[in-house]
């Protein structure tokens, strides 16, 4: 869980600051370049002018007193002192807060480019003053960019944690997680999706942290729960492997736990140090 001065900004007349840092992107990931030999994101005027869609430039809000500036770059190929990233492959090389609001200016590009029209009627949506929400001026709906809620557990009995494991992920393993369906609150969710993925009923639910994900735009709710029943049957659709873990194997690298950027591996990590 990271905190960091960002002042939002919302859609307006005003004309955007004249210079800023550019959370430039495309499908690839984010443009970085280089300056006395660090990787950092473009700052000034314009990211690179020749790239840019200055019709698609977004104006984010302000890091400390800096403006952030979202733009959507052509797929054209890259002058020479540039790379690009992908969000999770960019977690590191930039400082923290820098790529929590990369996440949030994919976020809100995506919605630009993907809520043009009504789905109701097809007419075109006209931005909203003062808020990234659209208007269908046919149908008078409003609609706003999406966060989907996902609850991410910890299941634990006393030194043991319940970790899971999908095909492909090699000797890595995570967590039990899941999207919050409609009617349900995160208890009903979490309790749910440890029944239904790991056959596990759990109690003593408690929250630890939340975290945006933005791929594309879910929103993680981090609880610990303690497990008391269950068959352990896995849901095969979803996982290959539930394992039951020590603190001990987990420290001496019996398994691959997920990395630093996820609040699967801060639920871990804190359960390592603390009793929860
Ligand atoms: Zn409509």
């Amino acid at each position: 869980m990271i905190s960091f001065n960002f002042r939002r900004a919302y859609p307006d007349n005003t004309p955007h600051p004249p210079h800023g840092l550019w959370f430039a992107m495309n499908d690839k990931g984010v443009l970085v370049t280089r300056h006395e030999g660090e990787t950092v994101l473009p700052y000034g005027e314009t990211a690179l002018p020749n790239l840019l869609r200055p019709e698609h430039t977004l104006l984010l809000g302000y890091l400390d007193d800096t403006p952030c500036f979202a733009c959507y770059i052509a797929d054209e190929t890259l002058p020479s002192a540039t790379r690009q990233f992908g969000l999770r492959d960019l977690y590191g090389r930039v400082p923290e807060a820098q790529h929590a609001i990369a996440g949030y200016a994919s976020q809100l590009l995506l919605w630009q480019r993907s809520s043009n029209y009504c789905s109701v009627c097809g007419q075109a949506l006209v931005q909203i003053a003062g808020e990234w929400g659209k208007r269908c001026l046919s149908c008078k709906r409003d609609v706003y960019p999406p966060v989907n809620p996902c609850t991410i557990t910890l299941i634990h009995d006393g030194d043991r944690a319940l970790l899971t494991h999908k095909a492909g992920w090699g000797n890595r393993y995570g967590l039990v997680a899941g999207f919050v369906e409609p009617g349900e609150s995160l208890e009903d969710c979490l309790r749910r999706e440890a029944a239904e993925e790991v056959g596990a009923n759990v109690a003593d639910i408690t929250y630890f942290s939340s975290q945006p994900w933005p791929y594309p735009h879910q929103l993680m709710l981090g609880f610990f729960a303690r497990y008391t029943s269950g068959t352990g049957q896995i849901d095969q659709n979803e996982l290959d492997e539930a394992r039951w873990t020590t603190r001990d194997e987990i420290n001496a690298g019996v398994v691959g736990i997920p990395p630093k950027l996820s609040i699967a591996r801060q639920l871990i990590d804190h359960w390592l140090t603390h009793a929860v």
